[in-house]
């Protein structure tokens, strides 16, 4: 394709040579896209030109002040006139967030007309009674503080892990061949003095049977709650009496703040904002698992801007999560929040891209503690989930029919879920499973349920 130039550039040129191709996109170029104004206005018929509004025919008179909605048919009376003077709410919200509020969910095809808008929070409680749903968000129950219990927590980090340390001085001279060990963990952020602390006591009768492994601050904001149970275990349990009695073939491993940092910051997460509940495994193909979930939700769960609540979108937040609720359900939304995902480091619930430093460190040293027994129950102490105020304890189904009889018997009176029920999820790469994998000496993939 050769075009001849009316005048010849400055250099010479006077034939553009190109392929049909190249052609074709030029012309292309030229083509204005959709919807754009063909006719250009200038002088006082520009957009903003000061006498415009005297020279051309006026939209319909403006209404006083409108209600809060408008219905469909005045919408379009404003659009046959001209600008409308402002688009109903239900408009808004089907176009900017595609929420239809016009037409039946149920049927679909029959439109909906608002007969009155209710903002009166009287008459809106009146309604919902009426229907038999409640009026206002259900309320946690008050729960009393308990002064024995509370003296056990220790908010601060460094002060939790002095009491422990202290304990564990007690202990390892009361007992024999009594394990410790402390595995630094190094901050970016130059925050010193955090270690996972370890606490291991064999069986003190001679015959290795079984193992109680409990571990607290796995979510470092968890880690208070957590010491503080191991530390009320270490005064009430780990006795002369207990260690030669009923727990004379029985070893005891206390794993003390897993995550540290998280512990001293009140963060669930470690620095590198790694989930450890969702980072443990033996196994690096864990750290390819894609949650096909997780970009849906991402945008509204971790915004990448901070919360704006003047925002229009923000606003809608809540319209936003109804009609995902309404189109994905409840469960699967939270399936994709909370399984843990591996592919956005800067989302929520991010199991990482390998084992965290302290977990690559702390699985050599308790591989030998944990194969030295035949059975073992492994105990990790979390807040995030389950009833409050009280123990929950969340079990994986054992295979063997026999040991879940034995826990419901170990923890009889206690609440325990079965991995079933409403609220139940799965997760991949959580620290019991990978105890579990540690042990066995196995890096079979495998789900839990938890926090
Ligand atoms: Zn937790």
């Amino acid at each position: 394709m050769e075009l001849k130039l009316k005048t010849p550039w400055r250099d010479g040129t006077t034939h553009l040579v190109m392929s049909p191709l190249e052609f074709m996109q030029r012309l292309a170029a030229l083509v204005p896209r959709p919807r754009l104004h063909l006719i250009r206005f200038h002088g006082v018929l520009a957009p903003n030109a000061k006498l415009r509004a005297l020279v051309v025919p006026q939209g319909p008179e403006q209404p006083g002040r409108s209600t809060e909605v408008a219905t469909g048919t005045e919408c379009e009376a404003e659009h046959i006139q001209g600008r409308p003077g402002r688009i109903s709410w239900a408009r808004l919200l089907k176009r900017v967030f595609d929420i239809d509020m016009q037409h039946c969910p149920n049927c679909g095809g029959g439109e909906l007309k608002i007969i009155a808008a209710i903002l009166e929070r009287p008459v809106i409680e009146k309604i919902l009674e009426h229907l038999g749903l409640q009026p206002r968000a259900p309320q946690d129950a008050p729960m009393p503080p308990d002064a024995a219990a509370q003296a056990w927590f220790i908010d601060d980090y460094a002060t939790a892990r002095a009491d422990f340390l202290k304990r564990g001085d007690v202990l390892a001279s009361a007992f024999a061949r009594v394990e410790r060990f402390a595995i630094p963990v190094s901050s970016r952020d130059g925050t010193s003095g955090l270690f996972v602390d370890g606490l291991y006591i064999p069986a003190q009768g001679g015959q290795k049977r079984r193992l109680i492994v409990v571990s607290s601050g796995v979510h470092g904001v968890e880690g208070p709650t957590g010491s503080a149970v191991q530390r009320l275990f270490m005064q009430e349990a780990l006795t002369a009496q207990q260690l030669a009695g009923p727990l004379a073939d029985t070893g005891v491993l206390l794993l003390h703040a897993v995550n540290p940092w998280g512990f001293a910051q009140y963060r669930r997460f470690t620095e590198n904002n790694v989930d450890l509940n969702r980072n443990a495994s033996a196994d690096a193909a864990l750290y390819r698992t894609v949650n096909a979930g997780y970009p849906l939700v991402d945008p509204l769960v971790n915004p990448d801007q901070p919360a704006d609540v003047s925002a229009v979108e923000h606003r809608f937040f809540h319209l936003r999560v109804v009609s995902m609720i309404a189109q994905h359900g409840m469960r699967a939304l939270r399936q994709a929040v909370l399984q843990g995902q591996y592919q956005v480091p800067k989302g929520i619930y991010f199991g990482g891209q390998a084992l965290e430093p302290q977990l690559a460190a702390l699985g050599p040293q308790i591989v030998p503690i944990l194969n030295a027994y035949p059975l073992s129950l492994s105990l990790d102490l979390h807040t995030g989930y389950g009833a409050r105020g009280t123990l929950h304890l969340f079990f994986d189904p054992p295979k063997n029919p026999r040991a879940r009889q034995g826990l419901e018997m170990a923890f009889a009176g206690q609440r325990i879920d079965w991995a079933s029920g409403d609220d139940f999820y799965t997760l991949t790469g959580d620290f019991v499973g990978w105890l579990s994998q540690l042990r066995s000496g196995t890096s079979r993939r495998r789900s839990s349920t938890g926090p």
